[in-house]
């Protein structure tokens, strides 16, 4: 019974945030938990999110708490698909079409977190695969969502430490040589998290070709698109390459936490993409598995921030400012990672600190700030030295 319940373990990023709020250190800095701060320490409700969030009460719509269906809110979705997949210039690169209720099947989410625990679920049941591959390191959570999936996880060596970059030939050779047919490969879009490493263009093509040779299912988990650079293309490129190349079926988790600062309103979605041979049809039955999956678990995702994306997506000026806000917490987050590394230099911190600069995105410098950046560097300093 309820006494006798197994040991569970730590999910460390909220267990170093437990311990961070728990220290009366006055100068204590929280380097563990992926959140964007000003330079002031504090959130920041993007401004465009602010002007839809009254524009949506001003409208004073009387449906605004009504119950969307399963699948959510379809203009949300479509928007959503479009930010990730760019139909119009896939489209004309691919000279095939597609729209998201061709190849791409598309559900509201319970934010990044429920696309990639949706997606597990789907594939478990649907495609049996061996193995899942995850990246060592990765975001903790891939761990647990797998393991609740019950499919066994093995790790692909991701991470070069002695260069500080993605190990393009290891993992290449270990899933060459490990993985089999339908096994899944879980992909960080963009901004890995944690180490901030990305694939070059000419490796992500390698992967894909890999995917294809060896018939792996990518799991492409977008968590920071147009956060990580500013540039939503940029940030997507890698999924819209597999998607052009047609010929393989993969499905992208994505989330509006970060890039929208939408974090506790849990905004997300999952698409899945067939191939372009596929039957027309088969997006139905695609849409009608997810459907069901979803119903049993919470019968649908939240509808707040959906409302709040699709406002600032669907119309062209929101859209521009929003740009104009991914550039502001961008430019601040490199602005932080050059500080960082300066300092670094200047304490004469043993080591090469040339990545702090090089990786990309949140991971473990968004609450680095002007008056807490040298604190943060002599802190580290005194640890390598240690
Ligand atoms: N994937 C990765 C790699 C992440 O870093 C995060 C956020 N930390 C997520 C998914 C999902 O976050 P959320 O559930 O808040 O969208």
């Amino acid at each position: 019974h309820f006494t006798n319940l197994p040991q569970i373990p730590t999910d460390e990023p909220f267990a170093v945030n437990g311990s961070y709020i728990k220290d009366t250190h006055p100068k204590k800095v929280n380097l563990g938990i992926g959140v964007y701060r000003t330079n002031k320490g504090d959130p920041w409700p993007l401004r465009v999110v602010e002007d839809a969030e009254k524009a949506i009460y001003n409208a004073q719509d009387i449906s605004r708490h009504e119950y969307l269906s399963i699948q959510g809110d379809r203009e949300f979705l479509r928007l959503a698909a479009d930010l990730v997949f760019d139909f119009d210039s896939t489209q004309s690169c691919a000279g095939t079409t597609h729209s998201s209720l061709g190849r791409v099947t598309s559900i509201q989410t319970v934010s990044g977190t429920g696309a990639n625990r949706l997606g597990a679920e789907f594939l478990t049941r649907n495609i049996s695969p061996r193995n899942v591959w995850i990246p060592a390191p990765t975001w903790a959570n891939h761990h647990t969502i797998w393991d609740l999936a019950g499919v066994p996880r093995k790790e692909y060596p991701y991470y070069n430490n002695a260069t500080g970059e993605f190990n393009y030939e290891e993992t290449l050779q270990t899933l060459r040589t490990s993985s089999s047919k339908n096994d899944i490969l879980v992909l960080h879009a963009c901004a890995h998290n944690p180490t901030g490493a990305d694939p070059s263009r000419e490796q992500w093509e390698g992967i894909l070709d890999l995917c294809k040779e060896k018939g792996l299912i990518p799991f492409f988990d977008l968590a920071y698109q147009g956060f990580a650079s500013g540039d939503v293309g940029k940030d997507g490129w890698a999924i819209r390459r597999f998607f052009e190349e047609g010929g393989i079926e993969f499905v992208v988790a994505q989330s509006f936490s970060k890039n929208f600062g939408l974090y506790g309103q849990r905004v997300g979605a999952l698409h899945v993409v067939s191939s372009s041979s596929a039957a027309q049809g088969v997006s139905e039955d695609i849409l009608a598995t997810l459907c069901h999956l979803v119903r049993g678990e919470y019968s649908m995702a939240p509808r707040g921030g959906a409302e709040i994306v699709r406002r600032v997506l669907g119309n062209k000026e929101l859209r521009a400012r929003w740009a104009e806000d991914l550039d502001t917490m961008s430019t601040r987050i490199l602005s932080m990672r050059k500080a960082l590394f300066e300092e670094l230099v200047a304490l004469g911190t043993p080591g090469d600190w040339g990545h702090v600069v090089k990786q990309d995105g949140l991971a473990n410098n968004d609450l680095v700030n002007e008056s807490n950046v040298r604190y943060v560097a002599m802190a580290i300093d005194d640890v390598v030295r240690t």
